[in-house]
């Protein structure tokens, strides 16, 4: 990302500059300066959002299919398309000593831009077929941690029996849920916390044994509801007595998915019309800005960050530090232009990264220092496009080659993106900031059809029983086509069993769609908006789009005075 060209105005505070994708003026604050100054980079050329597109265009979300190890020929279940540009090894094949990355090695060749060098190199290095560590009975997953029997499930730590998870931390015995922590025995919920047995909802913390609730605490058995704290036996935010609220329960017809989704609709249209909206999503925060962000200390314009100190312009991160224009930062410190990277320090331009520091534009690797355009390395140091060099030879050439790339314009920007993994439709960047086709192609990424197996004898969702109660033993053997996507799926032994004991009924359409379907009101609330709070009609600045219709948005103040 190099320094724009043009600068339309420079103030004592911030710099106005004409964003080199959209077009649009975006500003660079004061603030950011120090930032890329100490990691000696150009100021942006892009607005901050077509910063987080490029670099979420290089974190697949995919669609799972089976492949085989370029190594051993095993099979493997990975998110990566047909169409990757480099071979993909089985991932403990890819971590042992059964190959060696250093016969990659390439002299840098001061006559080409280096970036094209990198990208050659990437493109002949194996990568491991996913992400993620220490799982048990969970193949049919990407980069998931320390879990046990997950199935078609992406980013997680300290699952059990997870079906189409996206995003959990401590999640067990669910299906269909999405960025959420500490659910057990839950289903389709989005944005969730400390919850057990609750259904349809989004937004709540500490409920149980309920359904269709909306920013609800620590309520029980309650029905369609919204804005409640500390509530039993609510059903439309009425209060009822067991005996009633058990009988009106009944009435409702939750084995169908047609009455389902009617109620699915009449809640999204109580939470539009009828609920609360606090002003943001933020919990305990700091001198903090953006929406989504928990436990913060001197954050700037970042979302779904916990737990950090210092950072500014992030998408998803956890535990970091002093990090700049990144997305899925996991304890880094001191690093800028990151995608999906653990425990890195002090790095730039690094791509699925784990434990690496004092580096530069590292694709998959792992526990190095001092090393600059590499891919695939593990415990290395001093190393440039996978050649081993001593710290002196390291250090003068590095400086040789960040000369030149200052002199092309290359340093500070990140990988073409011509080289992500995927195309932008089957990445991150398309679940956060969805673009047409067009779209995708006037920004420079690449659109991809995924390769869908054929099937025989499917049966449309549209064709499923309505009601869990019609379902027979045989469905777990019938495959699917989703009437929307046209993708087909099965239903599992283990989901039919949960949609049984759970009274649900069978989905209709693909789990992917679901869960970006599910994800969508994430999309809508990254930026930030100018508005009037409904009850005090004080100016706020608030995060949820117009195209929400969400009617009623309150201050702070106004929220803790509304929501008892
Ligand atoms: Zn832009
Ligand atoms: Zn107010």
């Amino acid at each position: 990302m190099s320094r724009g060209r043009i600068i339309i105005k420079k103030t004592m505070d911030s710099e106005t500059k004409q964003c080199e994708k959209c077009q649009r003026e975006f500003i660079i604050q004061a603030d950011d300066v120090p930032f890329y100054e100490k990691m000696d980079l150009p100021l942006p050329s892009m607005c901050t959002y077509c910063r987080w597109k490029y670099l979420l265009a290089f974190w697949v979300f995919g669609r799972f299919r089976i492949a085989k190890s370029a190594l051993s020929g095993k099979t493997i279940i990975t998110v990566f398309p047909e169409s990757v540009h480099f071979p993909i090894y089985e991932r403990s094949e890819f971590v042992s000593d059964a190959w060696d990355p250093l016969t990659y090695g390439k002299d840098y060749d001061s006559s080409r831009p280096f970036i094209e060098q990198l990208v050659e190199l990437q493109s002949k290095v194996p990568h491991p077929h996913q992400t993620g560590i220490k799982n048990f009975n969970s193949d049919w997953t990407d980069d998931i941690w320390e879990s046990k029997d997950a199935y078609l499930t992406r980013s997680g730590l300290h699952m059990e029996s997870v079906i189409y998870g996206y995003r959990l931390v401590n999640c067990k015995n669910c299906i269909d849920v999405t960025y959420s922590f500490d659910l057990e025995r839950c289903y389709d919920c989005l944005y969730c916390f400390k919850s057990y047995n609750l259904k349809y909802s989004f937004n709540c913390h500490d409920c149980i044994d309920s359904l269709f609730l909306y920013d609800c605490r620590n309520c029980q058995n309650c029905f369609m509801s919204w804005n409640l704290r500390n509530q039993k036996y609510h059903i439309l935010n009425q209060p009822y007595s067991k005996e009633e609220y058990g009988k009106k329960i009944k009435e409702y017809n939750l084995k169908s998915r047609a009455a389902v989704e009617e109620l699915k609709k009449e809640t999204w249209r109580h939470i539009q019309q009828d609920a609360i909206h606090r002003q943001d999503y933020n919990i305990q925060v700091e001198r903090s800005t953006g929406n989504f962000i928990t436990n913060d200390k001197n954050c700037y314009g970042c979302y779904f960050l916990e737990e950090s100190e210092n950072c500014r312009h992030i998408i998803r991160g956890f535990r970091s530090k002093e990090t700049v224009d990144s997305v899925g930062a996991l304890d880094c410190e001191k690093c800028a232009l990151e995608v999906q990277v653990g425990m890195d320090y002090n790095n730039l331009c690094c791509l699925y990264t784990n434990n690496c520091r004092y580096s530069s534009y590292l694709d998959n690797c792992e526990e190095c220092e001092y090393c600059f355009g590499c891919v695939g390395l593990r415990k290395k140091k001093y190393c440039i496009l996978n050649k081993q060099y001593t710290k002196e030879e390291y250090e003068g050439l590095v400086e040789k080659i960040k000369t030149d790339m200052k002199k092309m314009g290359e340093w500070g920007k990140f990988f073409p993106l011509s080289s992500a993994y995927c195309g932008y439709n089957l990445s991150l960047a398309q679940m956060q900031f969805p673009m047409t086709k067009d779209e995708v192609f006037q920004f420079g990424a690449k659109w991809e059809e995924a390769v869908e197996p054929h099937y025989e004898n499917t049966i449309s969702g549209d064709d499923l029983p309505d009601s869990i109660d019609q379902v027979g033993d045989e469905i777990v053997k019938q495959r699917i086509l989703c009437p929307e996507t046209k993708l087909s799926y099965n239903i599992t032994k283990e989901e039919l069993a949960f949609y049984r004991e759970h009274k649900i009924p069978l989905p209709r359409r693909h789990f992917d769609w679901r869960t970006l379907d599910r994800f969508k009101p994430f999309s809508l609330m990254v930026i930030p908006q100018k508005g009037t709070c409904y009850y005090c009609k004080k100016e706020i600045d608030h995060y949820y789009s117009p195209s929400l219709g969400f009617q009623k948005i309150a201050c702070l103040e106004c929220y803790q005075q509304e929501v008892i």
